[in-house]
Order: structure tokens, then sequence, then C-alpha cells
């Protein structure tokens, strides 16, 4: 069908966190419409009372919101729409496309085994002007058609149904609330969507829903239902799996752009484009890139194209989104020292690192407060003639000028020093790096020293002969 404009909406149910099956579906949605320069829309589908909370809401919008999901227009809550689907049922039942079903709980269950029998979905004899008995509760249901209904689905291709192997669905309940069934038809057909784009367990209401905008002589949307999500093992998603809210992906020190270039890339395809930003993603993004089999999770994958984003990321950036991570790592907030030698050091250890927490562990070695406990790796490397190694190397090191404190000049002068003691780096490097260090994850040494600068360096290995060599005399 061709629209106007398009509009596409995501439509969570508060009863969780936006997991990030959701989130993929919200991010198809919004990569969908920015391509076609349409809206993105977003509906809270509260209607069930009992699930629904305030705080899943909150933490659907927080979850949105960290990863840039910004959708057009104000949100709308399903819940407040109420009379306006009681008024299309009316419509419904006025146009013969619903009645009242009176059937009791037990009478239900008898009448659908005689459809089962029959060979067919539920259908109530109220369907067919069965005289209604005096003050008993009803509900609404849908008068499914005869015939057939096909669905051009975007994603899954040509999909048919028998009607009569769909129920005549309950449109208001015996409390006279609507169900979502209907409520989504009315909603998405008021708030002008143009494309359902949503997760292939829904496939099935498609059909169900065309029927519903048909009786009502609505524009049929276009849908586009999208594969689940499994497991690593093929598996559906489980909790153990990685089926978390993207709070948790946070938590493990995914950046949003991270995150958001992997989940767009899972289950869908352009070219060989594996790495890309959003615009790159809005340039190109297109329904027939969906992939008809469903996508497995695969966390190494996840990390590479995190490291990635991380790498490309400005450092301002970083130390926004990073920041807790440093300041757990560090036990604490860094003092402005440790802030400006972790600014300095970032630019060339974020290429190593895969997620925040990853880059917090390899930074740490310049945040260090002294005097730096060492791992018991480290302390082995500290053997008795590394001392005068040490003390030779910090006499030498206090010899450079602090202009000339570069990565280039500590090497030349670590590589002369071995030369000239006719030794081999293995005599220095590893004593060394565990005093600048204490053992933790560290880059080249000259790097390490350059970083760290002349007077942090020079303290650490007086600490290391003051403390270490002290403590460890015979
Ligand atoms: N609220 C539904 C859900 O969370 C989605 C409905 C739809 O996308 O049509 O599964």
């Amino acid at each position: 069908m061709l629209h106007a404009k398009v509009v596409t909406r995501f439509a969570p149910s508060p009863t969780g966190f936006l997991h990030i099956g959701g989130a993929r579906t919200a991010l198809f949605s919004y990569y969908f419409a920015k391509h076609h320069d349409g809206d993105f829309r977003l509906r809270v589908e509260d209607t069930d009372k009992k699930r629904s909370t305030e705080a899943a809401t909150q933490a659907i919008l927080d979850g949105m919101d960290w990863l840039g999901l910004h959708h057009d227009g104000d949100i709308v809550y399903q819940s407040q729409n109420e009379a306006r689907h009681k008024k299309i049922v009316l419509d419904l039942i006025k146009a013969g496309h619903a009645y009242p079903c009176y059937l009791t709980p037990e009478q239900q269950a008898v009448e659908r085994q005689s459809s089962r029998d029959a060979g067919r979905a539920f259908r109530s004899p109220y369907r067919d002007g069965k005289s209604p008995p005096d003050e008993c509760p009803f509900v609404i249901r849908f008068r499914v058609p005869d015939g057939e209904t096909t669905l051009e689905d975007q994603v899954q291709g040509l999909v048919k149904w028998n009607n009569k192997d769909f129920d005549d669905l309950v449109l208001l309940r015996a409390d006279g609330t609507p169900v979502y069934m209907l409520a989504v038809v009315v909603d998405d057909h008021d708030m002008g969507v143009t494309h359902i784009i949503r997760g292939d367990d829904h496939l099935v209401n498609g059909g169900r829903q065309k029927l519903i905008y048909e009786a009502l002589g609505w524009d049929v949307p276009d849908f586009a239902h999208i594969p689940l999500i499994f497991g690593p093992d093929g598996k559906k998603l489980s909790k153990r799996h990685g089926a978390l809210g993207v709070d948790a992906y946070a938590d493990m020190g995914y950046l949003p752009s991270g995150l958001r270039n992997y989940l767009t890339r899972l289950g869908w395809a352009h070219g060989d484009m594996e790495i890309f930003t959003d615009q790159q993603a809005i340039d190109v993004f297109s329904l027939s890139g969906i992939n008809k089999a469903p996508a497995r999770l695969d966390f190494d994958k996840m990390a590479y194209v995190n490291g990635q984003h991380l790498a490309n990321t400005p450092i301002y950036a970083i130390w926004k989104y990073g920041q807790t991570f440093f300041e757990a790592k560090n036990q604490g907030p860094l003092s402005k020292e440790q802030h400006s030698r972790l600014q300095t050091a970032l630019p060339y250890i974020v290429g190593r690192a895969k997620t925040l927490i990853d880059l917090a562990d390899q930074a740490y070695f310049v945040t260090r407060s002294r005097p730096i406990p060492l791992t018991g790796k480290a302390k082995k490397t500290l053997k008795p003639d590394a001392k005068p190694r040490l003390d030779d190397l910090l006499i030498l090191l206090s010899g450079v000028l602090e202009e000339q404190w570069n990565h280039k000049i500590i090497q030349e002068l670590l590589t002369s020093y071995i030369e000239d003691e006719g030794i081999g780096f293995g005599k220095i490097g590893p004593p060394l790096r565990a005093c600048l260090t204490g053992g933790a994850p560290s880059p080249d040494l000259a790097l390490v020293l350059d970083l760290l600068g002349k007077p942090e360096t020079l303290a650490r290995i007086q600490d290391c002969l003051d403390i270490f060599y002290k403590n460890n005399e015979e």
C-alpha cells in the first residue's frame, strides 16, 4: 500500500523491563520510520490492569531513553482510550459484525467442544440470534466472516488462514472492558499507523486484526512480523541466555550505540555492513533486509561490535558512560590527578577493550593509588636480582627531562640499558611492569611509563624498592 507518511509504533505492555527482544523490535520500527522520514510512535498497552505497573512503564521509558530510541509525539496510554474502544464495539454491533454472547463458562466449554467436533474454531449459538436468557452477564464477540484471510506480510510473505479456524473472539468482556485485540486495531488506526512491525508471535493476531479492520472499513496497515531472538543454543531465549532488560546490558558495560548496532544487525542485514552508526542504519534500513529465520544471540559478536563502537566514541562520551565503571574499579570517585591520567591514557587503551567493564580493567593501572598492592604473580617477578636493575632504572629515568618523557625516548632508554648490560628484556620488563601496575592489565611497557608520567613512574618504582624489597630482605 502507498502511504502519505510512514508511521510505525512500538507498543509494549508494561509488565516488566525493556527486554532486548522488544528493544530490537522497537529499533526496527524506529529505523524504518526514520528511513522514510516518518514518525515512530510509542503506545503503552496498559489495559491489563492487574499486570501493568508504573514501575514497568518507567523502566521501559528509561530503557528507550538510554538506547536513544526517541519517539515522536506524545506517548499514548491505551487505557485512556477505553471509551473510544467501546464506541467502536457498538459500531461493530450496529453493522452486524459483533454480537452479545450470554454463554456461562460451563456452556462455553460445551460449545467449544462441539465447535471442535465440527472441525472449526469457537462459534457461539448467540451469533445466529438465539434469544438471550434473563439477566445474564454477557460479552461482545466478533462475528468472524466466512471465507479466507490473507496477509501479505513484509517478512513472512503471503500467509493464509481459513476463517473457520478463527474464534469468534471476545471484543468486550462482561465487565465492559475492551480486549487487546480490539484496542490494538482502534489505536493503530487512530494513531495513523501505516506499518506494524512486531514479533512473529503476533502473526496470527495479524490475521484476526485484519478481519476487524475490514469489518470497520478501515485501511489495513502493512504488517512485518519478525522472527524472535533465540539463545546461542537455538532454544527459546531465557534469562540464563541473556533475555534481560537493556538496563542489564548497560550494567554489563555496553554502550547504547554498540547495543543498538548489535541488535539491529541481529536478524537484519544490508550487504556486508557490520559496524554502523545510527545515521547509516537509517539511510539503508529496509524490511526486505530482515531474515525470516530466527536470530541467535551471540555474546562474542555483541562484545566485538561494542568494542568497535568504544574505539569510535569520543573520549568525553566514554567518560559519560564509563564514569560509574571507573569509579567502581577505583572504589570511589577519582581524584583530579587520577582523572587527568585516565584522560591521557584512554585514547591509547580504548581500542583494546570490548565493554566499559573491560575498559575500566584495562585503565586501572593508571588510576591506582599508591602504594600499589601486588598480585602474587607480580611478586614472583620481583626476584632479588631485579632489585639492582630497578635501582639503575630509577636513576636513569630520573634523568629524563619531563618534556622528553614519551614512549619513544623511554623505549630507547630501556633498549640501550639492556644492551649495555648485556641482558635480555625479560630481566627488566616483568619486574618494572610489576612495580608500575601491581599486576593489573597493561599495554606495552614504554607506553605504561609514558601514560603514568614521570613523577608517578618514579614514585611507583621507589615504592617497590622501599616497601616490597625492604619487607623481603633476607
Ligand atoms: N503489547 C503487545 C506486546 O507487548 C504488542 C502488541 C503489538 O505490537 O501489536 O506483546
